[in-house]
C-alpha cells in the first residue's frame, strides 16, 4: 500500500536462495511472501474496518478486533525483525557475537556455549507456535530470554527484542519436516550477529 498508515511487507536484503542450505529458497520463499504477506493484509484490513467504523459511527466487537490486530501485527513486526537477523554465511552470518553484546552474553550466561543452549531450549520448547527471543530489560541491562507463543502471548511490554527466532512449522517444514531441533540448529549458522550487536548498543543502559 502506498499510504503509510498502513503496512507493506518489507524487502530482505539479501536473496531467497542466500541462506541455503539452511534456510532452502522455497522455504523462505513461501515464509516470506505468503505468510509474512497475510500478517500485512491482515493487519491493513483490520485497520480499514476500525478506520470504516468510526467514520460511519458503527458498532465493533472491539475484544475480538483487537485481539486479531495484535496477532496479526506482532506477526508482522517480528517477522520483520527475523529477516533482519539472518544474514548469507558470505555476508557475515554465523559465528560468535563480539564487543559489548558478547560481554553481556558472557555476565548474565556465563559464556556463549550457556547462551546458545538456553536459546536452543527456549527455541525447541516452545509449545506449538511461537518465538523464541531475547530482549534486553532496560532498567536492569539484563539479557533476557522470552518465549512467544503464537506472536502476542507472554511478550513483554516495553523490552527491547534484540534477537528472535521463529518456531512456528510453517518456518522449517518444507526444509526439516517436523524435526524443529535441527532447524534451530541450523538458525546458528546464519545469525546476523552485527543486525543483533547495533540493537542491543542502541538499547544498553
Ligand atoms: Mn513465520
Amino acid at each position: 500500500m502506498a499510504n503509510d498508515k498502513f503496512y507493506t511487507l518489507p524487502q530482505l536484503k539479501y536473496g531467497y536462495g542466500d541462506l541455503a542450505p539452511y534456510i532452502s529458497e522455497q522455504q523462505l520463499m513461501l515464509h516470506h511472501q505468503k505468510h509474512h504477506q497475510a500478517y500485512v493484509n491482515n493487519a491493513n484490513a483490520i485497520l480499514e474496518k476500525l478506520d470504516k467504523a468510526r467514520l460511519e459511527n458503527l458498532e465493533l466487537d472491539l475484544k475480538a478486533v483487537l485481539k486479531e490486530l495484535s496477532f496479526n501485527l506482532a506477526g508482522h513486526i517480528l517477522h520483520s525483525m527475523f529477516w533482519q537477523v539472518l544474514a548469507p554465511v558470505n555476508q557475515g552470518g554465523g559465528g560468535e557475537p563480539s564487543g559489548e553484546l558478547a560481554q553481556a552474553i558472557k555476565d548474565e550466561f556465563g559464556g556463549f556455549a550457556r547462551f546458545k543452549k538456553e536459546f536452543s531450549q527456549t527455541a525447541i520448547s516452545c509449545e506449538g507456535s511461537g518465538w523464541a527471543v531475547l530482549c534486553l530489560d532496560w532498567h536492569t541491562g539484563r539479557p533476557i530470554l522470552m518465549q512467544i507463543e503464537k506472536h502476542n502471548v507472554n511478550l513483554f511490554p516495553a523490552f527491547r527484542i534484540l534477537m528472535v527466532l521463529d518456531v512456528w512449522e510453517h518456518a522449517y517444514y518444507l526444509d526439516y519436516k517436523n524435526e524443529r531441533a535441527k532447524f534451530v540448529e541450523a538458525f546458528w549458522q546464519v545469525i546476523n550477529w552485527l543486525e543483533i550487536s547495533n540493537r542491543f548498543n542502541k538499547t544498553s543502559k
